[in-house]
């Protein structure tokens, strides 16, 4: 295999890339415009991905954050069910044995009672009948003297009055209170309806569960994750509450009063809870926003700011490209318009007069049009240099260039310098006639300028005018240079019949 089969599929697309860059360039060189857009652009694409990106990444770590708070709502609770079963269990035996008006609490119930407070983490305190008129009887143990005891009034109690009033025949959790009998301590009541024969009101089963022992249980799951875990009745009261203390891993306890630390609206929790089997309870966990939010928020502050710097550097600096462009642009510009000007009279100058000839006899003779030439020469010109100097010769130059530029005044029309003190005018679309007149405008607007000139037949600066006409059509040779040798020739026989007149011609062209 020769090296140029090798070579050739490489060599190809290098090529076709080469192309499409420089058509790229060539593009973006003459609309400048269209680099500050594609930077802006670029710009906006980063800010909008990166805010997008930022808002994804938020949702995603709200949900997360939320499935882990629901996984300690869920542990808590599973928790706290167990208790609540045994505690359920204990209370059905207390209303079966308080049937027996004779040993309303058995010695049998009594020791259960006393192993569920053994293996209940403490929540289980005290466990009591309260007879039908709100005394307090039966005690499990009472820290109290009998005397007092029997003088313990429940009557104010929610569970007593909600059962005295004939309600459910289930398991009724209570409001917080202060304990009379324990000193005041925070407690809830686990209480359900005792019965005499003919479902008469008989009194209440009492447990009660300590709430301090409920909130040191819930503070024991150690979560950054969550800010609050409470535990709440089925109506929203919240009866133990665990705060999560900014800084610290695990939950503390919310020092409350007696009473509930609140109310939850149920219907408002969407989420992370968990219900407790066996009570009307359930366990509320709320996502740690601080924790979840801290993190994203140094994250937006970081690449926010690295988007808003990529973002800013790409917009200012296509910006600062696009200025740079034009400027070169101008400048390439003003140079183009400098190498096609004369500097001493301000006309075109013969490149430029060249080339709009080659262009004109094109678009003539693409359309078989007249074009017309005038050549003008300044009549003795060398004497007057010689007379009043070649400042004063410049200063002429001028002045003839700019009458010669007043009578071609049409769009289409160009005066030039041909050189030295040559001037030439091209009229497109003009007939032998038409550019006759405009020849003879222009040496009159030359003699009206009534510059002195000592050494001359008029006695002031003339000029002579060659003019020439052709209608062009295609597959003429060398058109222009017969066209202008046609004006030259008409410009001598003006200067050999005395100068400071026009001499025209209409050139017969043949292909
Ligand atoms: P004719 O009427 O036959 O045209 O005579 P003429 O003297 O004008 O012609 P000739 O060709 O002999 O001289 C042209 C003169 O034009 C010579 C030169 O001094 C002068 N000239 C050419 N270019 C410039 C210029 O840029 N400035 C000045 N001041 N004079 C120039
Ligand atoms: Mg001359
Ligand atoms: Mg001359």
């Amino acid at each position: 295999m020769s090296l140029r089969s090798v070579t050739a599929p490489f060599v190809r697309p290098r090529r076709g890339l080469r192309r499409l860059s420089r058509g790229l360039l060539a593009g973006l060189d003459a609309h400048p415009k269209l680099i500050s857009a594609a930077g802006v652009l670029c710009a906006i694409v980063v800010l909008s991905g990166t805010t997008a990106w930022l808002t994804a990444d938020r949702a995603g770590r709200v949900e997360r954050a939320s499935e882990r708070a629901q996984s300690v709502a869920s542990l808590v609770a599973g928790g706290l069910s167990g208790n609540m079963n045994i505690h359920a269990a204990l209370l059905a035996d207390m209303v079966s044995a308080a049937s027996d008006p004779a040993a309303p609490m058995t010695d049998n119930v009594r020791e259960r009672i006393r192993f569920g407070q053994a293996i209940s983490h403490e929540l289980l305190d005290d466990a009591f009948i309260v007879s039908a008129d709100g005394m307090l009887e039966t005690p499990l143990d009472s820290p109290l003297d009998n005397a007092l005891t029997a003088k313990v009034d429940l009557r104010d109690r929610d569970y007593f009055q909600a059962f005295a009033r004939g309600a459910s025949q289930g398991l009724y959790v209570s409001e917080p209170f202060a304990s009379r009998i324990r000193n005041g301590r925070r407690s809830v009541a686990l209480a359900r309806r005792i019965e005499a024969p003919g479902h008469a009101f008989a009194g209440v089963a009492v447990l009660v569960v300590r709430l301090d022992s409920v909130e040191r249980f819930i503070s024991g799951f150690e979560s950054r994750d969550v800010d609050t875990v409470r535990v709440v009745r089925d109506d929203g009261l919240v009866l133990a509450n665990a705060v999560h203390p900014d800084g610290a891993a695990s939950l503390a306890v919310q020092k409350g009063s007696g009473g509930a630390i609140g109310h939850i609206d149920p219907a408002s929790v969407k989420c992370c809870v968990a219900h407790i089997s066996g009570a009307p309870l359930a366990v509320i966990a709320t996502p740690s926003t601080a924790q979840t939010l801290g993190i994203w928020r140094q994250q937006v502050i970081w690449q926010g700011a690295l988007a808003l710097t990529f973002a800013l550097t790409l917009a200012l600096g296509s910006m600062a490209l696009e200025s740079a462009l034009r400027s070169r642009h101008e400048a390439l510009e003003k140079l183009r318009e400098i190498s096609l000007t004369d500097a001493l009279t301000g006309l075109s100058n013969r490149r430029a007069l060249d080339s709009r000839l080659d262009e004109e006899w094109r678009r003539a003779s693409r359309n078989n049009r007249q074009l017309s030439i005038l050549f003008i020469d300044i009549d003795r010109f060398k004497l007057f240099n010689d007379e009043y100097g070649h400042a004063v010769g410049d200063e002429v130059l001028r002045s003839v260039a700019q009458a010669i530029g007043g009578q071609a005044r049409r769009m289409q029309d160009m005066a030039a310098r041909y050189g030295g003190e040559e001037f030439a005018v091209v009229l497109p679309d003009t007939d032998a006639q038409e550019a006759a007149q405009l020849a003879e405008r222009v040496r009159h607007a030359v003699e009206q300028l009534r510059i002195a000139h000592a050494k001359s037949e008029a006695g002031a600066v003339t000029v002579s005018v060659g003019c020439a006409t052709v209608t062009a059509t295609p597959g003429i040779e060398h058109g222009v240079e017969k066209l202008l040798e046609a004006a030259d020739a008409q410009l001598l026989v003006a200067k050999a019949s005395g100068r400071n007149r026009v001499c025209a011609s209409v050139l017969e062209a043949h292909a």
